[in-house]
Order: structure tokens, then C-alpha cells, then sequence
């Protein structure tokens, strides 16, 4: 008997948090799940929600239990299970039944995907979900990609258990086939940025001057109240604040400094480079992250390098001068995020509309800052060059942050704690305001080893070669 209205295969943290986000906003949702014990528990411990939670024990009786033309979202591990679970599902569906990928896929699996379900009269859709688990339980960010039509069908449910800000949900259809997923690979490279580079302004007050994590914590609760208001920012004093409960100790001075990724700033970075471009703040992350990953190397480095490093103090850098940092790099981290998705509408032919993207990213998702609405106001107006970082709004910002960042990259130089993120934030900025740079010496060194040739300031063309005593 066809009682629910959308399917929902992979009872997760996030895939159950979904389904009861769905059953909480009136919609009858069938569950399964690959190990089917956790379906009776998850449908048992869910209160009155249970009423709309339909218990599916196999795909059949899941399709049995769905109104036509069915909805399917799929929520498990990205990759291969996704591929088995389509390949399970798709015997007990009817052509024109819609199934939905709402793990963090990788774009490229995504466009595949839909190619060939289309091909089988099936349609797809790609649906980036940010937010965590508490975002799928009350409402996250939703980035959708695949045929407009198929996500008319369920646009109902998805804008119902979206965050919302200012009434406004925070779901959109952005462009066909791997258009959501590849905004939300780039949304977690921004989230990759923003997290380093907080991570670098904590070690300045930690290791720098020696401040206990609490004072830290106290002091990022208070750049909340301003311009860096975010749920990164707010998290960080929360964090900063907490105690271990098993040694009374500072939660984050028992936490092992090596970082984890599950692989979604590395993709924004491969992609970038595919598409000749380069978000240096997400590659800077990534690349610290894996750095931190060498626990064992960094402690030897410890012993044997520091005994021969001329290490200076420096002067001590200040509060303010930290929060206008921030700020400035942050700022350029979305610019550099946004350059590269506007890059990827380009070469794909998404005509991805970045001020919606900024506008769904104000609430539910994990870098929601108060900064986007600026940025999608930004992307409404007039945009010299296409780049945040000349719009306006963000030329004054930068304006007055940019010197603080200088002054923090400086003194952290000197002082010798590494800020791999701040400081590409910086060499970026520098770059963009030079006119004229340094790469007529990159082009000579090519045309002189390699005849590659190069094109003159005073000339049509591109073919001329240097007179290299040759
Ligand atoms: P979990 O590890 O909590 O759950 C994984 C789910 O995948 C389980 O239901 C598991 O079933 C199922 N599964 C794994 N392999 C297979 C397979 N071969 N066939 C069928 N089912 C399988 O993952 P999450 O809920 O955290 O993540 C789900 C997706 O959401 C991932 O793509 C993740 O990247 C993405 N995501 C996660 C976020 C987070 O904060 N956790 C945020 C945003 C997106 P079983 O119980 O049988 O093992």
C-alpha cells in the first residue's frame, strides 16, 4: 500500500536525522537501511515521529510503500555503496521515479550517474547536504543539482526541511546534473579555509603568547558580536571553553593535533587545478592538514630543528589586529571559492547562480557568516572583474583589515609559528593588486630553455622569442 511520500535508504548519523526531519515536516518517509535491525530501533526511539516512518525491509517493500513517481534519497558512504545501493533500488523502480544522492558524492560521479539513469528513463538528482547532524535533524543548507523538472517534484519536501533564513529557505535547485554536489565540494573547501585559518589565529594567542584556551575562547566569543560573526567562530569559543571531564584539563589540550579529511577540501583543490585555478587558502588547508597528519616527523622536527632555528619573538601582535586578520583572509577564501565555482559554470555550462548560492549558505550550512549576505549583494550588483574582492562592499573591508593581516603574517614569521593559510590569503591579495607582476621573468626563462615563446606589451601575438645569445 503506497503510504509515504519520499524514500529515504541509509539510517546514519545524518540519513536518520534527515528521515526524522522529513517525518517532523508532515511528510510519511519509508526507511531503509542495509543492516535492517537498525530499522525497527531507529523507527522505536522516535517518539511520535514514528506515526510518518514507514519501516522498509527491502526495496521492494520500499517501492511497494511509495506514492508514484517515486522519490528516493539515498544517505550513505559516498562512492561504491552508492553505486550497490542504485544498482539494488533500481529493479523495483518505474521509469520516471526520481532517486536522489544526498551523500557528499564526488561531482564526477554525480554527472556519471545521472548520464546513465537518464539513459534508463530514471531521473537523478545530486544534492549536497551541509549542516552536520544537527543541520540534518532541524534544518540544513541544500544545494541541488539534476533535471529542474525532477527537482520541481520534490521541492516541496526538500524547501520544507531546509534551514531557513528570514523566511527564505536555504534549498535551491543550482544548475543540472553535478552542479549541487560540485558547489557543495567547494562550500567544504571554504569550510576547510576558514577552519585553518582560525586554527592559525588560536596558535598566534597560544603558542605565541602563551594564553590559556579559556581566555582564547572568551576572545572569540566576543569577535562573534562583530564583523566575524559565524557559526565557525561561535563553535571555536565553545570548544575553547570546555573541559575534559576525565582530567579536569582544557578539552583541547587533550585532543591529538592530527587532522582528519574525508576528502572534499582535496577534491576542491583537484578540480581547481583541473580548471586553471588555484583557491591557495583551501590549498593551504588541505596541505596543513596533511602536515599535521606527520605527528611523528613534527616531533623529531621539534628536537633537531629547533635547536638551530634563530627564533624571535618578535613584537607581540594584537587582538584587534588578529580579528581584522581574520576577517581580511576569510574574505579572500570565499572569493578565491566563488572564483572557482564560476570557473566550473563556465567549463560545464551550469549557469550557476552565485548569489543564490551565497544566499542558501546563510543559514544551516557550516559557514554560514554574517559575511554573505554582503556577498550576495555583491554578486547582484556591479562586480568589477567577477571577484568579490573588487566588489565594492569588500574593496572598504579589505581596505581596513588588509594591513592587520600583513602585520599578523609578519610578526607570526618572526616569531616562527606557521600561518600557511593567512599568509596565501595575503600573497593572493598582493598578487591581485599588482598590475603588472613578476611572470615576463617566467615567460623569458621558458622562451629560453624551451623556444615556448611569449607575447610583447607593445605588440600583437604571442610568438616572439628573446634575443638569448643563442
Ligand atoms: P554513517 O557512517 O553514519 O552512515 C553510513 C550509512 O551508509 C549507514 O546507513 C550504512 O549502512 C550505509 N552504508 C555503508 N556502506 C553501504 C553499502 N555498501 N550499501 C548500503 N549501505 C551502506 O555516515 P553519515 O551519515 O555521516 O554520512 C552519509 C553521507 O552523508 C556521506 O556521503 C557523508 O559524506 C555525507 N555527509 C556527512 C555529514 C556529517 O556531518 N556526518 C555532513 C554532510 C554530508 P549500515 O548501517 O548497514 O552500515
Amino acid at each position: 500500500m503506497a503510504e509515504a511520500r519520499i524514500g529515504l535508504v541509509g539510517l546514519g548519523v545524518m540519513g536518520a536525522n534527515l528521515a526524522l526531519n522529513i517525518a517532523e515536516k508532515g511528510f510519511p518517509v519509508a526507511v531503509h537501511n542495509r543492516t535492517t535491525s537498525v530499522i525497527d530501533s531507529f523507527i522505536a526511539d522516535a517518539g511520535p515521529l514514528a506515526d510518518n516512518l514507514v519501516g522498509a525491509e527491502s526495496y521492494a517493500d520500499m517501492a511497494a510503500a511509495l506514492t508514484p513517481p517515486r522519490a528516493v534519497i539515498i544517505m550513505v558512504k559516498a562512492g561504491g555503496p552508492v553505486d550497490a545501493v542504485i544498482e539494488d533500488l533500481k529493479p523495483h523502480l518505474d521509469k520516471g521515479d526520481i532517486i536522489i544522492d544526498a551523500g557528499n558524492a564526488d561531482f564526477n560521479d554525480t554527472r556519471r550517474r545521472e548520464a546513465a539513469l537518464r539513459a534508463e528513463g530514471f531521473r537523478f538528482v545530486g544534492m549536497g547536504v551541509s549542516g552536520g547532524e544537527e543541520g540534518a535533524r532541524h534544518g540544513p543548507s541544500i544545494m541541488v543539482g539534476g533535471a529542474e523538472e525532477a527537482y520541481s517534484a520534490i521541492s516541496e519536501i526538500v524547501e520544507a526541511i531546509a534551514a531557513r533564513y528570514q523566511d527564505s529557505p536555504c534549498a535551491a535547485h543550482l544548475g543540472p546534473d553535478g552542479a549541487g554536489h560540485f558547489v557543495k565540494t567547494v562550500h567544504n573547501g571554504i569550510e576547510y579555509a576558514d577552519m585553518q585559518m582560525i586554527a592559525e589565529v588560536y596558535g598566534i594567542l597560544r603558542m605565541g603568547d602563551g594564553r590559556s584556551p579559556e581566555s582564547i575562547g572568551e576572545l572569540f566569543a566576543d569577535w562573534n558580536q562583530g564583523p566575524l560573526q559565524s557559526y565557525l567562530v561561535e563553535i571555536t569559543a565553545k570548544v575553547l571553553a570546555a573541559t575534559d571531564p576525565e582530567t579536569g584539563k582544557s578539552m583541547v589540550d587533550v585532543i591529538l593535533d592530527s587532522a582528519g579529511q574525508k576528502g572534499t577540501g582535496r577534491w576542491t583543490v583537484i578540480e581547481a587545478l583541473k580548471l586553471g585555478q588555484s583557491p591557495s587558502t583551501i590549498e593551504a588547508a588541505v596541505a596543513a592538514r596533511s602536515w599535521s597528519a606527520a605527528k611523528a616527523l613534527r616531533e623529531t622536527g621539534e628536537t633537531l630543528l629547533a635547536a638551530h632555528d634563530a627564533k624571535d619573538t618578535g613584537p607581540k601582535v594584537l587582538d584587534g589586529d588578529l580579528e581584522r586578520a581574520l576577517l581580511a583572509a576569510r574574505i579572500i577564501a570565499y572569493a578565491q571559492g566563488f572564483a572557482l565555482l564560476s570557473a566550473a559554470s563556465e567549463e560545464f555550462d551550469w549557469t550557476l547562480d552565485l548569489a543564490r548560492t551565497a544566499e542558501i549558505w546563510r543559514a544551516g550550512c557550516i559557514i554560514r557568516s554574517s559575511l554573505l549576505d554582503d556577498i550576495s549583494g555583491a554578486f547582484r550588483g556591479e562586480l568589477p572583474g567577477g571577484s568579490l574582492i573588487l566588489a565594492p562592499a569588500f574593496v572598504r573591508i579589505l581596505g581596513d583589515s588588509v594591513s592587520a593581516l600583513r602585520r599578523v603574517v609578519a610578526q607570526s614569521s618572526v616569531a616562527g609559528l606557521p600561518v600557511p593559510a593567512l599568509a596565501s590569503a595575503l600573497s593572493y591579495y598582493d598578487t591581485m593588486r599588482l598590475g603588472r607582476g613578476t611572470a615576463a621573468l617566467i615567460q623569458a626563462q621558458r622562451d629560453f630553455f624551451g623556444a615556448h615563446g611569449f607575447g610583447r606589451v607593445d605588440k600583437e601575438g604571442d610568438g616572439f622569442h628573446g634575443p638569448w645569445g643563442l
